[in-house]
């Protein structure tokens, strides 16, 4: 299926300079949506997958359908401070900002085979965060998947060694 015309480009969002690829218009054709959420399910298919685990808030909508459809857990990544229990922290950098994300200690148990999900690939940083929580806890990366990858921005070079899968390239 052709996503992108489904995709809103929004100049200069949330900043000067960035040009925002809104999903929401894509979440709102269901059969696009289901689409690309079988997509990600089939690719998954193949990875022995125990568990989702996804960064917020975009990473939830991808991935919570994905762990239902493959009848596994989703974990969530979230900002400090947001999750009740113990944590544990990674600093990160993204394309517009700096943050710390967190997962809960207990989310992960070491072996578990984990997809990450997220809506999109930029400078990678988001991805890499999570990547490094997941390992801290000891589950194994078994592979990556998101709507969109930003290829100028070169992501997938922090991605190096992962399995990766991408429905669309701009
Ligand atoms: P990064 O850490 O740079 O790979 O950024 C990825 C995260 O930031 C994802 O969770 C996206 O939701 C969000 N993001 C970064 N750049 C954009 C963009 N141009 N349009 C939409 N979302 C973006």
């Amino acid at each position: 299926m052709d996503y992108k015309k489904y995709i809103t480009l929004v100049n200069d969002w949330p900043k000067e300079g960035i040009e925002f690829k809104d999903i929401t218009t894509l979440m709102d054709n269901g059969k696009a949506f289901k689409s690309a959420v079988d997509e990600i399910v089939t690719y998954a298919d193949q990875l022995n997958i125990d568990l989702v685990v996804g960064p917020e808030a975009r990473g939830f909508i991808i991935g919570c359908p994905v762990s239902y459809a493959l009848e596994v857990g989703f974990a969530p990544v979230r900002k400090e401070g947001k999750l009740p229990r113990e944590v544990i922290k990674v600093d990160y950098g993204l394309e517009y900002g700096k943050d710390i994300l967190t997962i809960h200690k207990d989310a992960i148990k070491p072996g578990q085979r984990v997809l990450i999900t997220d809506d999109l690939l930029a400078t990678g940083g988001t991805i890499e965060a999570t990547i490094n929580l997941v390992e801290q806890l000891g589950g194994i990366v078994a592979g990556c998947a998101f709507l969109i990858e930003l290829s100028y921005l070169h992501g997938r070079e922090k991605l190096q060694g992962y399995d990766v899968l991408t429905l669309m390239e701009y």
